[in-house]
Order: C-alpha cells, then structure tokens, then sequence
C-alpha cells in the first residue's frame, strides 16, 4: 500500500459489527484529509511539464481513473475536530453532504483502482519518458531557443 491513505483506526474495533450508522467513528476522517480537482485531459509535453511541477509539490499528487485525470492534494481540512468529526457540521458545503460511507476511502485507498497514479517528480518524470520519445530533449531545445532570443 501507498503512504497516500494512513489507515489509522481511532478505536479497538475487535467484536464491533462494522455498520453504516457507526462506520465513521472507527476512522480517522479520511475523506476530510484530501481534495481532488478535475483536470483537463493533458496531451502535451507542455501539459505534462505543468504537471511535473504541480507533482513536484509535496502532498500534490495526480491520478487518472476512468472519469479522467485529477490533481489530488493531500491536505486535511481545517474543520475536522481532534475526534475527527466535523468542527461545521450544520454548514458544511453539499459536497460533504453527498459523500456517502457506503464504499468510501476507509474500504479503498484512493490509488486503488486508478489507471495511473503519480504521488512524485520521478514517478511523472519516467511515464513522460516512456510516453514521449522526445521528452529529455524538451529541455534542450527550450534552452537553445531561448539563448537563440537572447543573440
Ligand atoms: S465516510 Fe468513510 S472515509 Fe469518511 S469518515 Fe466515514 S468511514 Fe471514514
Ligand atoms: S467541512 Fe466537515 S465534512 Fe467537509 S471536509 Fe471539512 S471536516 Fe470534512
């Protein structure tokens, strides 16, 4: 397993029937420890330098799955209390309102069933290597370019 998901339980789950209405007091908030955002489908070898600079960040991450390709960041958010409940309960945003617990993150990591997950530099640096039979050169030709401006 990945450092992308820490399964860390809050309480000794031995002999405890694992349900629906008490799943979430067993986990460490986990679904409140990252946010995901859409990306358009990158193509390029610009598209995917941008990215090697965003994966470059730590706690950045980018993963594609079947609905396309996301920037993840591992950050948790501000509201979850230190018994993991939310500290906004009442005004929470609609998006945590949809989250269902049915099959969540504390059954599946979030890497787990992506076609391709990129947690560094070197991980996006060697896909665009295999991807891209030009990709090294990129870097080449852009310093030669911009010497040839600068003449
Ligand atoms: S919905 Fe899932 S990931 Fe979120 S707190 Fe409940 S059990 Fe944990
Ligand atoms: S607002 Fe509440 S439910 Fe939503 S991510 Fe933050 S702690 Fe979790």
């Amino acid at each position: 397993m990945s450092d992308t998901v820490q399964f860390i339980e809050t309480q000794d789950i031995t002999d405890i029937e694992i349900t629906s209405e008490n799943k979430c007091d067993f986990c460490s908030a986990l679904c409140c420890s990252y946010i995901t955002q859409e990306l358009d489908t990158p193509r390029t070898m610009h598209a995917f330098d941008v990215l090697l600079w965003q994966v470059a960040h730590k706690g950045i991450h980018v993963f594609k799955d079947g609905n396309g390709w996301y920037l993840l960041s591992m950050n948790k958010c501000e509201f979850v209390m230190p018994d993991n409940r939310c500290g906004i309960y009442e005004t929470r945003p609609m998006i945590c309102r949809e989250h269902s617990n049915a099959a969540c993150e504390r059954d599946v990591p979030i890497d787990e069933g992506c076609d391709l997950y990129f947690q560094t530099f070197e991980e996006l640096d060697n896909y665009c290597r295999k991807r891209f039979k030009t990709w090294d050169k990129r870097l080449e030709k852009f310093e030669a370019e911009r010497a040839k401006a600068n003449d």
